[in-house]
């Protein structure tokens, strides 16, 4: 890597959960038995007209504004020409000049650090059906004997997310892809799961020396569907492009496939330019007008975005890395909202619920919702632990009790008798018999030294059977040695 520099776009298809589909009222079907959902528009029949989907603008004007983009108040369909068998019209409407959303951003977060991606375009288009290659190895259309063909997911509406070549490196092209998700799937508008598909990356790579101003060649790895996968293939491309260039080879322009399995990128095909797509202006479709009215009225309905929900969980006392854990999980969210406004400690029940809770939900298989765990159990649970009732290991006791459903977090430390010792007259007792027990270091502690003190709160602990707030106990050992 020493001497050069990595250049990365990304460009990030979505296809909308809307009932229908962009163009025509066949519903959004995408598993249901072959060719069930298709009519002469996602067909391309002669004649067929497409209408646009009103809830698939509405959905793209939402990713737009999360992302702060301009939202144009006209915009317009173009057709972009290309063959393929799963693609009926051998053309998609998609967009070029004018795309519903332009020049936005969007800030991550990179290990600690925050960095801001521009975002050029979010523009409408419309997915392609699936072909299956049938025969011979793989799967793969070369030794295919035939190929089928189901068009229940032509016309589903499709977002493209593009960036500006703003990404340095892999780690910050996955803290990309991550968050995209997160806001996706927060709004609302998609499921937004890249194992099945319904986002996927192409990602763009190039390399030059440090310092140098000009891009260079890119290369496209098209449609990459997991976030793992979006670092290793743009690691491998980028050690890929140095070497060629170390060898004084050029870089090809072109589009290339991530095996997942072998871990590297391959050639596809030479990489077609935009006048290779010849573009123009659907004549089927009028320019599309969003009203003022209507953006301002779907900017009101937004909900929180992930950034500002991990700010809030913030502000209520944790810290970044566990809001962000919370913020991911709607079922920690949730519990957590719930703890606070009823004013248990942010910081502790964030600790609870990332750790704990969730090592109990992975242990046991048991997602958090079927557990008996409420938020008023954590608010009572650190509730005890701050006022010293509870030591910390007994508190994960009690809390595993109440997650098996035995009860509140009172009832199960009165049943299984973990209260601490606040009876002082049974600590003081148990520190007068350490202290007789151990006059060596209770002279070394005389002395000056302070480790022994340490060891003797170890000690008392031990005789209260854990039962005793070694605050107490580390409090009564300085007065009776005078540490
Ligand atoms: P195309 O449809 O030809 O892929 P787009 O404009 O849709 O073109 O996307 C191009 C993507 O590639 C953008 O994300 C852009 O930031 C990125 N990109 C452009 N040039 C370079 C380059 N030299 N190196 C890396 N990324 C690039
Ligand atoms: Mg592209
Ligand atoms: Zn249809």
């Amino acid at each position: 890597m020493s001497g050069w520099e990595a250049v990365i776009g990304i460009e990030t298809h979505v296809e909308l959960s809307t009932h229908s589909k962009m163009f025509c009222s066949c519903a959004v079907d995408v598993a249901g038995p072959p060719n069930s959902a298709c009519c002469p528009v996602c067909l391309a029949l002669p004649g067929a007209l497409p209408v646009p989907n009103e809830k698939a603008i509405e959905g793209i004007i939402k990713i737009g504004l999360a992302l702060e983009c301009t939202i144009n108040e006209s915009s317009l369909f173009y057709r972009k020409n290309y063959f393929y068998p799963d693609l009926p019209k051998n053309y998609q409407i998609s967009q070029y000049t004018f795309p519903v959303c332009e020049g936005g951003k969007l800030d991550i977060d990179v290990d600690g650090t925050t960095m801001t991606v521009g975002i050029t375009r979010v523009h409408m288009e419309e997915d392609t059906g699936k072909s299956t290659h049938i025969g011979g190895g793989g799967g793969r259309i070369h030794d295919a004997d035939h190929t089928l063909l189901d068009f229940n997911r032509a016309g589903v509406p499709l977002v493209e997310i593009v960036t500006e070549p703003d990404i340095r490196s892999a780690a910050e092209a996955r803290a990309y892809g991550a968050e995209i998700q997160r806001i996706v799937f927060a709004l609302g508008v998609s499921d937004a799961k890249l194992e099945a598909g319904s986002m996927r990356f192409d990602v763009n790579v190039s390399v030059r020396p440090v310092g140098d101003e000009v891009l260079g060649t890119r290369t496209e790895t098209k449609n990459v569907n997991s976030l793992r996968a979006v670092q290793r293939a743009i690691e491998y491309e980028i050690d890929r492009q140095i070497n060629v260039l170390e060898t004084g080879g050029k870089v090809i322009q072109e589009t290339r496939h991530w095996n997942e399995d072998t871990g590297v990128t391959i050639s596809m095909r030479i990489k077609e330019e935009s006048e290779d797509y010849r573009y123009f202006q659907d004549p089927d479709l009028l320019p599309l007008e969003t009203s003022a009215e209507w953006r301002e009225e779907i900017r009101r309905g937004l909900p929180e975005l992930p950034a500002a929900r991990r700010a809030r969980f913030i502000d209520a006392g944790t810290d970044a890395v566990t809001a962000g854990l919370l913020v991911d999980d709607s079922d920690l969210s949730t519990l957590f909202e719930d703890a606070v406004a009823s004013g248990a400690s942010g910081r502790a029940v964030g600790i609870w619920l990332t750790g704990e809770v969730v090592a109990y939900s992975r242990r046991t298989g048991t997602p958090i919702p079927d557990t008996s765990l409420t938020a008023p159990h954590l608010g009572e649970l650190t509730g005890m632990v701050d006022e010293g009732k509870l030591s910390f290991s007994a508190a994960k006791e009690v809390l595993i009790a109440v997650m098996d459903g035995e009860g509140t977090p009172g009832d199960v430390a009165e049943a299984k008798d973990l209260f601490q010792v606040s009876d002082s007259g049974a600590i003081e007792s148990a520190v007068e018999s350490v202290l007789a027990e151990n006059p060596d270091a209770v002279n070394k502690i005389r002395s000056g030294e302070t480790k022994p003190l340490g060891f003797l709160v170890g000690q008392v602990m031990r005789q209260m059977g854990g039962r005793a707030d070694p605050k107490v106990v580390h409090s009564l050992l300085r007065k009776r040695t005078g540490a």
